[in-house]
């Protein structure tokens, strides 16, 4: 075992292989360890996208990311595009076929053949790769950090280990299921080496409601938009499909929408998620649609007419927050209840108690403040010789393969910058 590497990579998910093998792919003599305090690496790997993996996206920009300055974001983005993952992941044997919106999945639809691929890959260029191996410490020296592990899996080894490396990267993940390994040690990590730290909060996690209104909508989808208000202001419009569960909604919209919500409450802003269940129709043509069939078919039920826009349960729970009579006929809707229907299409509030936290959310957003790396290096300003990358920056995508792009993307700003300062320069 190699207690002296040249780079020791703190975490073997998407962005530690990512830089673990570009580094070696630029400079295949450097010796590259890879540590990981679960028995098991890959877990976010293996159940990202359903299984499927959603690895990355036709089309990524700054616009799709929150958090740090979408100037630096572009500069990673730019230096290693989503066309360049998927030439890479088409070179180590995972072909990518287009889905919805752009969505990048392997052929196999299998997560697994992805891991694998970045792990043969990683075997090929003789990275090794150490699971079960939970770094506690990273302390710098003169010329070298020392990085200390304590046993933590089955395949660990069974005491405190001691490398000593000459650059290392932080790839610990955020706080998003911490079973998986990623439960913000990371940034105890980067603050012990002089970095700040911008409070985190669950992102793309569903949300949870108030009431139980919502139960008999259990498993039905709409494409929706959502409005969010910020101290009564609206502060952003996001559209998708949004899914209803038995603890509240879920799906794509809802997702998206909870990073803003978690990020106006910890400012302490007041703030309100806003649904139009009519995929972002405004109110004046909704209101239009409803006025000519009141004219056309005059006898028909209310939730009947509905349901030709909406499922036929959501135009029921429609009518019924609008506070239409069950069995109420068009004629029967005055001006008033016209509009409280419409407004109830476009317009209702979700009451929400919370999202479902980290234990379910896809991403954290918050993290080590961008700024204090060099976007060109993903090499720390603060502390030379350390490099951070993925998810435990202040960077968060939304949903549809953007987060793993923001880690294969760091990822080989990273493995490029380390080759390029230790290649040629071995101790
Ligand atoms: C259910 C789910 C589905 C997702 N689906 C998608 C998708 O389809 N597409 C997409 O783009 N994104 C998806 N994401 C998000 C994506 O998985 C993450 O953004 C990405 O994995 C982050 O990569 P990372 O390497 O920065 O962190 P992680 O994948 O979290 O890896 C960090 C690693 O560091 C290790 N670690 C942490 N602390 C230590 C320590 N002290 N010592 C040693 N090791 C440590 C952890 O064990 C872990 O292996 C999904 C996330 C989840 C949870």
């Amino acid at each position: 075992m190699n207690l002296s590497p040249d780079v020791v990579v703190v975490g073997a998910g998407a962005a530690g292989l990512a830089t673990a093998i570009f580094c070696a792919r630029h400079a295949p003599l450097l010796r590259v360890v890879c540590l990981d305090g679960a028995p098991r690496v890959g877990a976010k790997i293996l159940v990202s996208g359903g299984s499927r993996c959603n690895v990355t996206n036709t089309t990524v920009t700054e616009a799709d990311f929150w958090g740090g300055s979408p100037r630096a974001v572009r500069s990673v983005l730019r230096a290693f595009p989503a066309s360049r993952a998927a030439e890479f992941f088409s070179e180590i044997g995972v072909a990518l076929h287009e889905e919805e919106d752009g969505k990048l999945f392997p052929d196999s639809n299998r997560s697994r053949d992805v891991l694998d691929a970045l792990l043969r890959e990683a075997g090929r260029l003789g990275i090794e790769i150490r699971p079960g191996q939970r770094v506690t410490a990273i302390e710098r020296g003169e010329s070298r950090f020392l990085v200390t592990t304590a046993p933590g899996g089955s395949t660990s080894l069974d005491r405190p280990t001691a490398y000593l490396a000459r650059a290392v990267v932080l790839a610990t993940g955020g706080r998003s299921i911490p079973k998986s390994g990623s439960d913000g040690f990371g940034y105890e990590l980067a603050r012990r080496l002089g970095h700040g730290y911008v409070e985190t909060t669950p992102a793309l996690a569903p949300l949870v409601l108030n009431g139980n209104a919502h139960a008999s909508l259990s498993g039905i989808s709409v494409r929706g938009a959502v409005a969010v208000r910020v101290n009564g202001r609206v502060a952003m419009r996001l559209e998708g499909p949004i899914l209803w569960t038995h603890f509240g909604v879920s799906g794509p919209l809802a997702l998206n929408a909870s990073r803003h919500w978690h990020r106006a409450r910890l400012e302490g802003q007041q703030v309100e998620l806003v649904l139009n269940v009519c995929g972002g129709e405004s109110f004046e043509d909704v209101e239009a649609w409803l006025l000519d069939r009141q004219r056309e078919r005059p006898k028909a039920r209310v939730t009947t007419v509905l349901a030709e826009k909406v499922p036929a349960a959501v135009a029921d729970y429609i009518g019924a927050l609008a506070g239409v009579e069950a069995n109420a006929t068009l004629a029967h809707l005055g001006r008033e209840e016209r509009r409280a229907l419409v407004r109830s299409l476009v317009e209702s509030r979700l009451d929400i108690r919370d999202s479902r936290g980290y234990n379910f959310a896809e991403v954290t957003a918050g993290g080590v403040p961008l700024e204090e790396v060099d976007p060109a290096r993903m090499e720390s300003r603060i502390c030379p010789g350390l490099y951070l990358v993925g998810e435990v920056l202040d960077v968060d995508g939304r949903l549809g393969g953007f987060n793993f792009q923001w880690a294969w993307s760091s990822g080989w700003v990273a493995g490029r910058a380390i080759a390029r300062a230790l290649d040629g320069r071995r101790t």
